[in-house]
């Protein structure tokens, strides 16, 4: 259940409202809104007298939430989450683009990509230094090394780092040299990695397991909301289907239906989602027609040579063309996309 608290409540009335909860071994977590104060209660509620909380001064009324995340759904925010990961807005009006290529290969191949990408917009630099390979045998990525990479070759361009991170036991290493934790889609249910991200408290970006209802996505969020850690979004990567044509089918509808059920921030991945390079930039449109805040998108500055998904990685110019696209769907959809 959600708590909303009374308008203009003073700090004793919440105070009140937080120190019943934790008699009741209730834990609460608190939404502070432009308008409202939403305290979301986690816990077993049957240890709670019927009216108990209806009778305190602060309390304005109470919501049971039907689903079984609570802290993900969009009552416990309704204005919808920003959160800013260093001097970016995520589910600002300003949409986000993050790109790179598949995997980090040489530092070399990261910066050629970085230039290209920070130079029509990008905030974030994305690429795999831990690889979830379908098969052991395939190029598993430079691991420690390629976090180094790309902490070295972001900073020299002002960029942000988003890589992925496939156990728990990497999070405190890789802390060092990323700024947003990428949970993999062959992760998405892997819950003592969810619940350790939300330990850590790194801004992280929790892609759709590849046959993961929205519901069941929403649930392995509120893992991570559960420990603490609110600055998390979601990002719809395709899931699979009866269609071989594209690597995955890409689900637009989670886009709108991720809004009215949640306040967390949706990004769309493209890449993974069509498999093949030609498809990636009418996908990446419609994502921005349908709602999202922003993409990742792979790159590579020879895709044909790559060492992963080598049939989906955009060339930097074709990656040029699709941001200066994004920035006209942008207009049409009234949100923003840097003009440089
Ligand atoms: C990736 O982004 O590098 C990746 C492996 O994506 P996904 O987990 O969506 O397959
Ligand atoms: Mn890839």
């Amino acid at each position: 259940m959600i708590i909303v608290v009374r308008p203009g409540a003073t700090g004793t009335q919440v105070k009140e409202i937080l120190d019943t909860l934790e008699r009741h071994e209730l834990t609460p977590h608190v939404s502070e809104g432009s308008e409202r104060l939403i305290i979301g209660v986690i816990g077993d509620k049957s240890k709670l007298e019927p009216g108990s909380l209806e009778v305190l001064s602060g309390v304005e009324k109470i919501v049971p939430i039907m689903e079984s995340y609570k802290l993900a759904s969009k009552q416990f925010r309704p204005e919808g989450t920003s959160f800013n990961v260093k001097d970016v807005t995520i589910g600002g009006k300003e949409l986000v683009m993050m790109a790179g290529p598949c995997a980090v290969e040489s530092e070399e191949q990261v910066d050629t990509v970085a230039a290209r990408v920070k130079a029509v917009g990008a905030k974030f630099l994305r690429g795999g230094a831990y690889k979830p390979r379908t098969s052991p045998y395939a190029f598993q990525g430079l691991e420690k090394e390629g976090l180094k990479i790309l902490r070295r070759v972001a900073d020299r361009h002002g960029l942000l780092v988003i890589s992925e991170i496939t156990s728990e036991n990497d999070i405190e290493y890789a802390s060092n040299y990323l700024d947003v934790i990428q949970i993999g889609a062959r992760n998405a249910q892997n819950f003592r990695l969810l619940s350790a991200v939300g330990k850590s408290g790194i801004p992280c970006m929790l892609k759709r397991g590849i046959a993961e209802t929205i519901d069941e996505w929403l649930g392995s969020a509120e893992y991570i909301l559960s420990e603490g850690n609110y600055r998390i979004m979601m990002c719809e990567r395709g899931i699979r289907t009866f269609e071989t044509a594209t690597r995955s089918t890409l689900d637009i509808s989670a886009v709108p239906v991720l809004k009215s059920k949640t306040h967390l921030p949706i990004m769309v991945d493209p890449s993974h989602a069509a498999g093949k390079a030609s498809y990636v930039e009418p996908l990446a449109l419609a994502a921005i027609a349908a709602g999202a805040d922003g993409l990742i998108v792979e790159v590579h500055p020879n895709p044909k040579a790559a060492l992963s998904d080598a049939q989906q990685q955009l060339t930097p110019e074709a990656y040029t063309q699709l941001a200066n696209d994004v920035r006209d769907m942008a207009a049409i959809v009234k949100r923003s996309y840097p003009n440089v």
